[in-house]
């Protein structure tokens, strides 16, 4: 068929209305949580601080999961489906044979893809009979698409957010706050485990870990509210493969199939969501993709061993088997916090053991990452957040291989975000008056 269009825009008609979920078709089963050998179970606390369904979702088989009705309505007042668009004007600039495409998550209304499973956590515990929310959030995406999800389904939320960014993203704390959303500068003196930090040092910086220690007691000791994650797990993954299905929709529509996938992975959310599906086409039909995760060299999980890890720095969470570089390493702060994570979602983990998946770490100081950003801002003229940068060097970087090699692959990549509330970042790195 083909198009003339540089862009496929699906309607709301052909948006997917089920979910992808890959553990059926992984080359082995999925190692499960495990309890540490010592303290109490935390595998046995979650039915009381997680959603029942995402929890059931957690450990499906079924390979499809319906997206229901009412969700999906949610999910076009949110602007799905999202275009996918041939960079044609980023090929010019590059010389490049190669034809490179981008899906583009940076339309969301808070500014990332974390609202794919915000509105979908939101729309259960509504269900469920929860009146709030309580979480963690690190760059700031996670709090704000959770917030956003909590007004739109009529519920509270509260947000523990990490205080040496919350200091200095003040328009990012001030959207979540319009959303109607209670913002704690974490460690807290809202809950008994921030309190003995807080009391030591109200200037504290604080950590995710930290935070996710606050969001869990604060879901813990109150049962009308229910604590919600934002990337790492299973039932998370699934709820992004949104992105992936409509992309895989569009490439039909563009009659072409991608042989690179690109996208940034912190705990491995809009990655998994992007690819997933398409890896689903690589073990069960035998296509041929190469997946490469664009990382940070802040933390580099996907370069760390694969082996069981807590995913707190407070081991308050259940031992997961994934890449780790360590739960209570020190990582360097950067722009593109969202990446500085320490272990990798236990999907995209078993899929990198089996060597499924490629990865890159980029410079700390980002310069190289924002520069390519910069070209992409100029010739595509949007602006992906700076966690998206890293997807876009990846694409510029694999297109220019193409053109040393005379080879012309289809790159897709994915741009997870926008970078509105995060010009301050590209200020700092390049040096912007
Ligand atoms: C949170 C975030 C990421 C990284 O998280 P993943 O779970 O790896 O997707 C990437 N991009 C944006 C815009 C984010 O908000």
């Amino acid at each position: 068929m083909g198009t003339k269009f540089n862009q496929v825009i699906l309607t709301q008609n052909e948006m997917p209305e089920r979910w992808y979920n890959i553990l059926p078709d992984l080359p082995e089963p999925l190692p499960p949580p495990k309890d540490p050998e010592e303290g109490e179970s935390r595998i046995k606390v979650l039915p009381e601080i997680l959603l029942g369904e995402c929890l059931k979702q957690e450990f499906s088989e079924e390979r499809w999961i319906d997206i229901p009705e009412e969700l999906q309505k949610i999910y076009f007042q949110a602007g799905r489906p999202r275009p996918l668009y041939r960079a044609i004007n980023l090929e010019k600039k590059l010389d490049t044979p190669a034809r490179l495409y981008y899906k583009s998550e940076f339309y969301s209304p808070t500014g990332s893809h974390k609202v794919n499973t915000a509105l979908a956590q939101a729309f259960y515990a509504k269900k469920e009979g929860y009146e709030r929310l309580a979480t963690e959030t690190g760059a700031g995406q996670w709090g704000t698409a959770l917030a956003y999800g909590a007004a739109l389904a009529g519920l509270k939320c509260t947000v523990f957010w990490v205080r040496a960014v919350h200091n200095w993203k003040h328009d990012r704390r001030n959207l979540i706050e319009l959303f109607g959303a209670e913002v704690y500068a974490s460690p807290s003196n809202r809950t008994e485990f921030g309190k003995t930090l807080y009391e030591k040092d109200p200037d504290h910086p604080g950590s995710l870990g930290i935070a996710i220690s606050e969001g869990i007691e604060e879901a813990k000791k109150d049962p009308k509210a229910v604590y919600c994650l934002g990337s790492v797990l299973n039932h998370v993954l699934m709820h992004q493969t949104i992105i992936g299905l409509e992309t895989k929709l569009q490439f039909e529509k563009f009659d072409c199939y991608p042989d690179i996938m690109i996208s940034c992975l912190g705990g491995g959310s809009n990655f998994g969501g992007f690819v997933l599906p398409f890896v689903g086409d690589v073990l069960t039909q035998g296509k041929k993709i190469k997946f490469i995760a664009a990382q940070s060299k802040a933390a580099p999980n996907l370069q760390g061993e694969y082996r069981y890890d807590f995913a707190d720095h407070a081991e308050q969470t259940p031992l997961l088997k994934m890449y780790t570089i360590g739960h209570q390493t020190q990582m360097v702060p950067i722009m593109g916090d969202g990446l500085r994570y320490h272990g990798c979602s236990p999907i995209i983990s078993l899929l990198r053991d089996k060597g499924y998946i490629d990865t890159i770490a980029y410079p700390e100081d980002e310069k190289y990452v924002f520069e390519k950003a910069k070209i992409f801002i100029q010739t595509e003229g949007y602006l992906p957040a700076p966690e998206s940068a890293y997807s876009i060097a990846t694409a510029i970087d694999e297109a220019i291989k193409c053109k040393e090699k005379g080879e012309k692959r289809v790159i897709a990549f994915n741009v997870s975000g926008h970078g509105f509330l995060d010009i301050y970042g590209y200020r700092e790195v390049l040096g912007l008056k």
